[in-house]
């Protein structure tokens, strides 16, 4: 089939790649001109593991291309697939601009049937809203989809090309056979391909990020009982995760949630709510409890320096929103790092991959170290802001000899209260008790 694939970022480039190893002619089109010059010259812009091979194999077959020209992009495309950015407008609803102005762009570029699939996270009549854009400029037949993307950054490739579940919001019988076909080789193990309206499909992708918003939250808010109680959230994860009913993942205490999903979509259904006259009473507590959550390093810091953070130098270990991307949107990290500058501390940071675009936001007002272990040279303490494999089993006695104090705040729950033991440190986290 050929395919067009609007917006290039880790939604589109992933669902560029992958259609297109599934054998489709796939072109990207973004209006980032830099970002598509540098695909051009098979340089990938994010970081996404897994995705250098599939694009290298792809882009050599000819397969998989990249144009900053809509009308070039869409030129003959069966499905056209919008992954534009959906950002929180200023009262919080999902913004819509990016994709009503490709859908008035793409109307009178329209040459025969195309199937418009939203794959972007959009809110409930997104889809209708789209069809009336496109229609006002378009002289043929076409169908709007809504088809939301369930990828996870980090393990995107593999959740894209082994999908849990697809999708597909349409009433057109046309467009759901196009998309059966289209995504048949990626469900052939029988996960399935559930069809519903538009609606439902729109309302279902806020539905799922919202409900992983509460586990984490909920689990969040056990963890800090568990600090007052004297109960340790491990041992409670434990023991609930192995309850079917309830499941294993996403139950790890931790900073709280951040990237480019979670905070703006569960923002963004809250305002869908409050457009409904719905009062959705879980999700303000949930908004509430994560950005408090994502501060609660902060007075255990201050307060092990008796207030004063002043010349204190600090290392942090991990930037990006997780392990495996580079994403650093809504990340934890740098709302904390902002807070230390702030109070007066010298920071220096370390991430296996989001150390670039860190740079971009806050330039020379941190120190960037190239390993783990130079970051933690003559710094007064270690704050651990995202669990990347490398931090799990580090040389403690190599860290003995760079840290001025064998002091860590750990807010990603990395090590075992035992271990800290042995080693001799002064160890916080989050809903366990403090080992000193
Ligand atoms: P992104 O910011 O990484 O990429 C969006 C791209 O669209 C950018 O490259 C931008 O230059 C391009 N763009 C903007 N206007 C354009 C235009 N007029 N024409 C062509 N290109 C244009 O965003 P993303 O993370 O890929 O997310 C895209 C959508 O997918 C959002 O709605 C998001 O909520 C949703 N989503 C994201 C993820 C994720 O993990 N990132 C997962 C599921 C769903």
């Amino acid at each position: 089939m050929k395919l067009a694939v609007i917006g290039t970022g880790y939604v589109g480039l992933v669902t560029g790649t992958c259609f297109a190893e599934t054998g489709n002619q796939v072109v990207c089109v973004d209006i980032d001109e830099r970002k598509v010059e540098k695909l051009n010259n098979g340089i990938i812009p994010i970081y996404e593991p897994g995705l250098d091979v599939l694009f290298n194999r792809n882009t050599a077959e000819g397969r998989l291309k990249f144009t900053t020209n809509l009308a070039e992009g869409i030129e003959g495309a069966e499905v056209i697939f919008l992954a534009l950015p959906t950002p929180p407008g200023e009262d919080g609803s999902a913004d819509l601009k990016y994709i009503l102005k490709v859908a008035d762009d793409l109307g009178p570029l329209l040459k025969q049937y195309a199937v418009v699939v939203d794959k972007s996270t959009v809110p409930v009549g997104t889809a209708e809203k789209v069809w009336l854009h496109i229609s006002r400029g378009a002289k043929i037949d076409f169908d709007v989809v809504s088809n939301p993307e369930f990828l996870r950054e980090g393990v995107a490739v593999d959740d894209f090309m082994k999908p849990d579940r697809v999708v597909i919001g349409t009433k057109s019988d046309k467009a759901k056979a196009v998309l059966n076909k289209l995504y048949a080789p990626l469900v052939r193990q029988g996960n399935p391909v559930i069809f519903m309206d538009e609606r439902s499909a729109e309302m279902t992708k806020y539905a799922a990020n919202a409900f992983l918003a509460v586990k984490i939250s909920f689990m969040n808010e056990i963890a800090n009982l568990c600090e007052k109680a004297g109960a340790n959230v491990d041992d409670i994860r434990r023991g609930i995760g192995t309850d079917s009913r309830i499941g294993k993942r996403f139950l790890f205490a931790g900073i709280g949630y951040g990237g480019s999903c979670f905070p703006k979509d569960v923002q963004a259904l809250a305002k869908t709510a409050q457009e409904y006259d719905y009062d959705f009473k879980i999700l303000k507590s949930v908004m509430d409890v994560n950005s408090k959550q994502k501060s609660k390093l902060l007075p255990m810091i201050k307060a092990h320096f008796d207030g004063d953070l002043k010349g204190k130098t600090i290392a942090v270990w991990g930037l990006a929103f997780k392990p495996y991307t580079d994403d650093i949107r809504e990340a934890p990290a740098l709302e904390n790092i902002r807070f230390l500058l702030n109070e007066g501390a010298k920071v220096t940071v370390y991430d296996p991959e989001a150390m670039d675009n860190v740079r971009n936001v806050l330039g020379n007002q941190i120190n960037y170290a190239h390993t783990s272990y130079a970051a933690l040279d003559d710094a007064d303490a270690l704050v651990i802001m995202t669990e990347w494999p490398l931090f799990r089993t580090p040389d403690f006695g190599k860290m003995n000899l760079l840290l001025k104090n064998k002091l860590i705040f750990d807010g990603r729950n990395v090590y075992e209260l035992d271990q800290m033991k042995e080693v001799g440190y002064t160890y916080y986290s989050i809903g366990r008790e403090t080992v000193t």
